[in-house]
């Protein structure tokens, strides 16, 4: 392997693993470059909590100059599969990561990690069992017990091996036998009472075929993987912590390059679960639509509900690195991408459930074009030009027969500013059969026409966006909310979680009307409609008919939360 130095950043360590990494460099504990891995097991869609892995661990390759390798650790072949190793690649290249060609596969290395089986049990330290599963849990042990030593332990290592590899040749039954490693049945740590380090799985794999009958466990390939790779830090969720004396146990029988597992604590999120089998069962359930339904704390579901690759590095880096797990609320979440979007979107027209507004003085047939803002927050964003004409659409909810007292929209007798336009004044309405209001009839003032100078004269309380009837699109707009109800699905006692599902958390409004210009929008555009919340196409939008999923609202909660903490 090439040398290299490693030199510490100008940018000072934010977090602890930071600070391990830098005084690793300073005392020069490698001579290699610094080396993380991203190891995902292709077994589900990535989700937030792996974006904060991601994250960490391409962060610390850019920071420190070092490198990342994507690493799939595909050990389990009866979870796993192509589409989730494909997903996989494209949410890390979307979150602005790539792993220089380094994309490795623990199933690379299973003649390796068979070779050193054989290695164990040459050194007397791993034996063939045949305890059932059944058995093996009943010998195990508990935290407080220690276990017993299994029947088979004492084989002699010409033995073991001879049944290794007729396990391996495919002379024995699924579930019939396993390897273990011979290591301490009274261990405190019961990650130490002989693990298992080979099932006999007669299954293919998406990668080997059916070149193996045998899988090595995940705790045989991990540490070892890694090793393989010349990884310097493996950083792993905390989980992990109690395993880490077992992989160095491993690393040190077989004398290899041993690389420092650091633990950090996992994302949790508030009103989210994130266990890759809960959402599996979600998918697997039609709970929702698919593992990129934008209610899905998956990278593929935000990615589908308008969140950008830059707000949730944002994200990643504000809730830091810690060793302790804790739980995010999801409103900071939320805000993250609205602070993106409030920069970056531009703005719109949209009428999500539309009811019919006559001018009835405006002349028939007239069209006028006005200017509109693109984006207050953009200098660069521009203007666009828009159309007003006699017959427009409001909101239902901006007009009141009998209003409350402070409702600053249209009822008889009150006047609104309709956005870029001009000043109207409600003068009655209809309704049908059905005591449903159908039309609202206003008058506008020529003299309140916005920019036109003479508008500033007038003053009103309530300005109301609009879009004209004459060349209005028709739009579908999905109103996505959280996907449960309480703060941890998860964690409510004595209630399956799924009775915690938001029956809400997707309203469907198929008659919504948009500016014209929003017919050439692509899958992934964002906009926010003004008043309402930020949007993004939908990315199976069709063309005549565009389809809008609500990001999120305009309404901050993080910043109220934290207004009231300070
Ligand atoms: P599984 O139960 O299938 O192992 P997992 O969530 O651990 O699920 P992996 O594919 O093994 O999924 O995870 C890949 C990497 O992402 C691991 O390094 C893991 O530690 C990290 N990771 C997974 N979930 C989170 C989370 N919620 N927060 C931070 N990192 C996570
Ligand atoms: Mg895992």
């Amino acid at each position: 392997m090439e040398e290299t130095t490693n030199a510490v950043n100008e940018s000072k360590a934010t977090n602890f693993i930071h600070e391990i990494i830098e005084d690793d460099i300073n005392n020069k504990k490698y001579s290699t470059r610094i080396n993380t891995r991203f190891p995902p097991e292709p077994n589900g869609y990535l989700h937030i909590g792996h974006a904060k892995s991601i994250c960490l661990n391409f962060g610390i390759a850019e920071k420190y100059d070092g490198w990342c390798n994507l690493r799939f650790d595909d050990t389990n072949p009866s979870k796993e599969e192509v589409e989730y190793v494909e997903s996989i690649k494209e949410d890390v290249h979307w979150l602005g990561f790539d792993w220089g060609g380094r994309e490795y596969y623990a199933s690379d290395y299973f003649q390796q990690l068979y070779d050193w089986a054989e290695e164990l049990i040459k050194q007397g330290k791993a034996y063939v069992c045949e305890l059932t599963p059944e058995q093996m849990r009943e010998y195990r042990g508990t935290l407080t017990e220690p276990g017993k030593e299994s029947p088979y332990r004492n084989r002699t290592s010409e033995e073991n091996l001879d049944l290794f590899r007729r396990m391996k040749a495919g002379e024995f039954p699924d579930g019939s036998k396993t390897l273990r490693a011979k290591i301490d049945m009274a261990s405190p740590n019961v990650n130490f009472r002989d693990p298992i380090l080979y099932r006999i799985m007669h299954q293919e794999h998406h990668r080997t075929g059916d070149a193996w009958c045998i899988y090595p466990m995940y705790d045989w390939a991990h540490g070892q993987s890694d090793s393989i790779e010349n990884i310097t830090h493996s950083i792993c969720t905390l989980e992990f912590e109690n395993h880490r004396p077992l992989y160095d146990w491993f690393i040190n029988q077989l004398s290899i390059h041993h690389p420092q597992q650091i633990e950090f604590a996992r994302l949790n999120l508030s009103y989210t679960v994130m266990s890759k089998r809960k959402l599996l069962q979600l998918v697997n359930d039609g709970d929702v639509a698919g593992w990129d339904d934008p209610r899905m704390p998956t990278i593929s579901g935000l990615r589908r509900r308008g969140y950008t690759p830059e707000s949730i590095r944002n994200f990643a880096e504000k809730i830091g690195v810690a060793r302790r797990d804790n739980v995010i609320d999801v409103a900071l979440l939320e805000n993250c991408i609205r602070e993106d979007l409030n920069k970056r979107a531009l703005r719109r027209m949209a009428v999500l459930q539309p009811l019919k507004v006559v001018i009835d003085n405006y002349p028939e047939g007239q069209i006028e074009t006005l200017e509109a803002i693109n984006n207050p927050e953009d200098s660069t964003a521009g203007t666009r030009q828009i159309e007003f004409s006699r017959e427009l659409f409001i909101e239902q909810d901006d007009f009141m027969e009998i209003p409350p007292a402070q409702y600053y929209r249209l009822s008889v007798g009150k006047e609104v500013r309709l956005r870029y336009a001009y000043i109207v004044k409600c003068t009655g309405f209809e309704k049908d059969e059905n005591g449903n209001i159908t039309v609202v009839h206003c008058e506008y003032d020529p003299e309140t026409k916005s920019g036109s100078g003479t508008a500033s004269k007038k003053k009103v309380k309530g300005t109301i966006h609009w879009v004209a009837a004459h060349n209005a699109a028709h739009a579908e707009v999905r109103l996505y909310d959280r996907l449960f109800n309480v703060e941890d699905p998860a964690g409510v006692k004595d209630v399956d979680w799924k009775a915690t599902i938001n029956n809400n958390s997707l309203v469907v409004l198929p008659n919504s009307y948009v500016e014209p210009s929003l017919l050439t929008t692509q899958p992934g555009d964002k906009f926010q409609f003004e008043r309402l919340g930020y949007f993004c196409t939908d990315k199976e939008s069709p063309t005549d008919k565009p389809v809008f999923n609500r990001t999120v609202t305009l309404r901050d909660t993080w910043a109220k939360i934290e207004k009231k903490n300070n």
